[in-house]
C-alpha cells in the first residue's frame, strides 16, 4: 500500500459540507467559510509514548486527537467546521489505519467537522497532528483574559477522571469508565457555543485545574477562591481512589478536556445550567486561594498537597 492508496482508502470520505469546496485530493483544500464570521484555528499534536500510551487502541487514538482539538475550538466558543491531519506512521498497517480512521471520523461526525486534507509521512515514531478551524459571530470569541472580580467560576463535567484512567487503558476501549474518560474526552462544543459573547473568560482543562485556571487568572490580572468541596467528582473516581486522591487528580491531573469559565452568575445561560458546576469566585486580589470548608489548603501547580 503506497501513500496515495492509503489516503484514498482511509482518509477520503465524502462530505457535503458547503464550507468545503474541494477537500482531499488536490494540492490544497478550498474552503468557503460563512460570510461575516470570525475564524478560529487551533492545532494539537499527540506523540505516541508521550501524550498517550504507544499501544493505545487505534480507534481511541483517532477519536482522541479530534476530541482534543474540538475542546480548544469549544474553549474559544466557536462552531467547528473543518480539519487537516498530519500523520507520521512507523508502518502502514491497514488494520490499524482502518480503526484509527474509524475513530477519527466518528468524533468528527458528532460535530459535522470535515477532514479536508492532510499529509502522510513515515517516521520513527507515531505522531498524529490535527489542525482544526471553526467560526463564530464577530467579536464573540472567549478569551482567557476577561475574568472580572465577582464572576462565578464554573466547570463542565467531572474532574480528575482522565488522570486516574490513564493507568487503566489496558482494560480496553469498552473498559473502565475512567479509562474511557482519558481515551475519549467529551468535547464541550455545545456549551462553548452557548457561552460565546457571554462568558468573561474560558479555557479548556488539558494540564489540570490549578495550572489552567492560573493561566486565566494571570491573563485577566485577577485572583480566585475555590472550595474543593464543590469540585465535581465522579462516583467512579471516588470509588476507585477515595476522596483525597480524587481531589489531587481533580486539582492537578490533566487530560480532562472539560471547560472552565468565568461569568457573572446572573448571565449563565439557562440551557447549560444543569451541565456545569460552580466551584468558586474570581477575586480582585491576585493569587489562587483554595479552601476545604473553613481551612485553607496548600497546593502547587502539580496538584493538591494537603493530604
Ligand atoms: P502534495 O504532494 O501535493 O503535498 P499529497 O500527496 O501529500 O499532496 O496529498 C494528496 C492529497 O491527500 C492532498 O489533498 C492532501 O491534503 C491529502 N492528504 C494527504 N495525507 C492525508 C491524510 N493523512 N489525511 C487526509 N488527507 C490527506
Ligand atoms: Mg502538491
Amino acid at each position: 500500500m503506497d501513500e496515495f492508496e492509503l489516503i484514498r482508502r482511509f482518509f477520503s470520505r465524502h462530505s457535503d459540507s458547503p464550507v468545503v469546496v474541494t477537500g482531499v485530493g488536490d494540492d490544497g483544500a478550498v474552503l468557503r467559510p460563512p460570510a461575516e464570521r470570525d475564524l478560529v484555528t487551533v492545532i494539537d499534536t499527540m506523540v505516541a509514548g508521550t501524550h498517550f500510551p504507544a499501544d493505545m487502541n487505534a480507534r481511541d487514538v483517532g477519536y482522541r486527537i479530534v476530541a482534543v482539538n474540538l475542546s480548544d475550538i469549544a474553549a474559544m466558543g466557536a462552531e467547528p467546521r473543518w480539519m487537516t491531519l498530519a500523520l507520521t506512521l512507523v508502518e502502514a498497517d491497514a488494520d490499524w489505519l482502518d480503526e484509527f480512521a474509524g475513530g477519527l471520523y466518528e468524533a468528527a461526525g458528532e460535530w459535522g467537522v470535515v477532514l479536508a486534507g492532510g499529509d502522510t509521512t513515515k517516521g520513527e515514531q507515531l505522531v498524529v497532528s490535527i489542525q482544526m478551524s471553526g467560526d463564530l459571530a464577530p467579536g464573540t470569541a472567549l478569551y482567557r483574559s476577561g475574568a472580572q472580580a465577582g464572576d462565578t467560576i464554573y466547570v463542565t463535567g467531572t474532574l480528575g477522571d482522565a488522570a486516574a484512567g490513564l493507568g487503566r487503558l489496558s482494560e480496553g476501549p469498552s473498559g473502565h469508565y475512567l479509562a474511557r474518560r482519558f481515551a475519549r474526552p467529551t468535547a464541550r462544543v455545545r456549551i462553548g457555543k452557548a457561552l460565546a459573547g457571554i462568558a468573561h473568560a474560558a479555557i479548556d482543562l488539558s494540564d489540570g485545574l490549578v495550572a489552567d485556571l492560573s493561566k486565566v487568572l494571570e491573563a485577566s490580572r485577577v485572583g480566585a477562591e475555590l472550595d474543593v468541596r464543590h469540585l465535581p467528582l465522579s462516583q467512579e473516581l471516588l470509588d476507585a481512589v477515595g476522596r483525597e486522591q480524587a481531589l489531587r487528580h481533580a486539582m492537578g491531573g490533566g487530560d480532562d478536556y472539560e471547560l472552565c469559565f468565568a461569568v457573572p452568575e446572573s448571565l449563565l445561560p439557562a440551557e447549560i445550567a444543569s451541565e456545569v458546576t460552580a466551584i468558586g469566585r474570581i477575586s480582585a486580589e491576585a493569587g489562587l486561594v483554595c479552601r476545604d470548608g473553613d481551612s485553607v489548603v496548600p497546593f502547587d501547580d502539580t496538584g493538591y498537597r494537603h493530604f
